[in-house]
């Protein structure tokens, strides 16, 4: 892997300036790691002004002191390049962010102000000089995530931070250490004063994370034993105990500890964690994946009785509700609330074969629109597996989506005509009766075969040939057309089925 040209003309020009310039950061963590950074982050002894005298394409971000260059090269896998000056940790009287930015003059204070020993790390390119001041080189082979200096003056600064150790801890496979670790337990109700937006972009990279381990490991259907264990069940089971979560997200923390009925055999939490196991191994959409993860949340609450015969009526409607407070308060945008919280809503649509019609099917189609409709099946899938009771029949499902493909396909009519009653009518000059139905039907039993003739002129044209036909005749063909469109829904019905192996 290669540093990108771009990236070091933008050093070497600092350079020539006389300011001093490194790459630094998650970049360098990650370049170490042999992953490809997401972007590139440069530091420098430059001011801002300094800065965009040297740059003249470039835009200052005033809270941060970043100044970004606008990147005009077609390499779009490079977004813009920020160049920051050496800061100084500034004072965070409201534990949110900085009263104030103060630029540093060297180098070490702003690796100092930084989280992680292994985010703070600085490459110098002139002499390929790796600075690394607390160690973060030897934290990255061991796999290990510790804060720069003391962690709980760290998490006391910026408490964004113990969430930021949870999702580099996850995405990277890093163990937190230990002082950090307790740091985090001692310090988590310090969540409570960063801002939701900052919250939420953390919990969206847990949720849109894809672990290599479980994506490789995709064979069998089953969420396995050990995936609570080390799985993105895990994250959430450690934001859990660490008290974090009832911080972010009280509610999914209820569940815990909630028994359930003879159709489970985990509780509310595992349940739902498992659920989003899976979506996460099926690589399912975020939205799928959150809308598996909150999926029941509204079960503690309308819990009534006890053990194998206890019911949950209605936690489909309040766990949607319930799940529509938690994004609309870490400020999610409203289309994806509406798509979650929909999911949910609708996620105990009836799917036995044997107990639905197809007109319901074309209902559960309509409450969620068609373009949610796969997405609703997913969290299906994903709501059975994580229940963890065999009982749960794939063949019934893959009956179930045979009618669903039967509901969402457009059936063979006379709709299909680029010509209607009316209009053969008019053009015939004829009284409403049976012959119009006859013309129609025998005017489809020919496009059945030559859809290229279904233009409105040849249409007309062939009405008025078919007009000359004696009535009975008229009516036989029309009797071959109604065969022909049943014998084309039942080909095509043939095939879904074959599609879903169902007989
Ligand atoms: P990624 O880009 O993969 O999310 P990252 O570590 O690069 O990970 P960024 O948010 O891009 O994360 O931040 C870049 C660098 O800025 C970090 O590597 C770290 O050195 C520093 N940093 C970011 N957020 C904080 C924070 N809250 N407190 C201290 N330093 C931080
Ligand atoms: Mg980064």
């Amino acid at each position: 892997m290669e540093i990108p040209k771009q990236v070091l003309e933008i050093i070497q020009k600092l350079e020539n300036s006389n300011f001093e310039a490194y790459v630094v950061g998650g970049c360098v963590r990650d370049f170490l790691l042999g992953i490809k950074p997401k972007d590139w982050d440069i530091t420098t002894s430059a001011k801002p002004e300094q800065i965009q005298e040297l740059f003249p394409k470039s835009f200052y971000e005033n809270s941060f002191g970043t100044v970004t260059i606008i990147d005009e090269t077609p390499d779009l896998s490079l977004k813009n390049i920020e160049i920051t000056p050496f800061r100084l940790e500034g004072k965070y009287s409201d534990k949110r962010h900085p009263d104030e930015i103060k630029f540093a003059d060297n180098l070490e204070d702003d690796l100092k102000r930084r989280d992680f020993t292994i985010n703070a790390l600085a490459l110098r390119i002139k002499d390929n000089k790796l600075i690394d001041l607390f160690d973060g080189q030897k934290d990255l082979t061991n796999k290990v995530l510790r804060t720069v200096g003391d962690a709980n003056e760290r998490f006391n600064e910026d408490a964004l931070r113990m969430l930021r150790a949870i999702r580099l801890s996850y995405e990277l496979g890093f163990e937190i250490e230990s002082k950090t670790l307790e740091a985090i337990k001692q310090n988590s109700n310090l969540l409570e004063l960063i801002s939701e937006e900052r919250i939420r972009d953390e919990l969206l990279r847990i949720v849109k994370f894809n672990p290599e381990s479980i994506q490789k490991n995709k064979k069998s259907d089953e969420v396995n034993e050990t995936d609570l264990e080390s799985g993105p069940a895990r994250i959430f089971e450690t934001m859990r105990e660490l008290g974090m979560l009832k911080i972010i997200i009280p509610e999914l923390e209820i569940g815990w500890g909630i028994g359930q009925n003879k159709h489970h055999i985990y509780d509310v939490w595992e349940h739902n964690l498992r659920s989003f196991t899976y979506a996460v191994k099926e690589d399912f959409n975020w939205q799928v994946r959150l809308a598996a993860l909150f999926h029941d949340i509204g079960k503690p609450k309308t819990k009534a009785g006890e053990g194998s015969e206890s019911t949950f009526y209605g936690h489909d409607v309040l766990g949607a509700r319930m799940a529509k407070q938690i994004m609309n308060r870490l400020k999610f945008s409203k289309k994806d609330i509406d798509k979650v919280v929909l999911l949910i809503r609708y996620h105990l649509f009836q799917s036995d074969p044997e107990k639905i019609t197809d007109s319901a099917v074309r209902r559960v189609v309509r409450n969620v629109g068609q373009e949610n409709i796969w997405d609703l099946i997913n969290l299906r899938i994903c709501d059975r597996i994580g229940s963890g009771v065999p009982k749960a029949e794939p063949y019934r499902l893959r009956k179930f989506l045979v009618m669903l493909e039967k509901a969402l396909r457009e059936p063979v009519s006379l709709k299909q005509l680029n010509i209607n009653g009316q209009a053969i009518m008019e053009i015939l000059n004829i009284e409403p009766g049976p012959k119009i139905g006859y013309i129609l039907s025998a005017l489809m039993n020919e496009i059945l075969d030559s859809p290229e003739n279904n233009e409105k002129e040849k249409l007309e044209k062939r009405a008025k040939e078919l007009n000359e036909l004696p009535i009975e005749q008229l009516g036989q063909i029309s009797e071959k057309a109604k065969e022909k469109m049943e014998q084309i829904e039942y080909e095509k019905e043939e095939e879904t089925k074959k599609k879903y192996w169902v007989s």
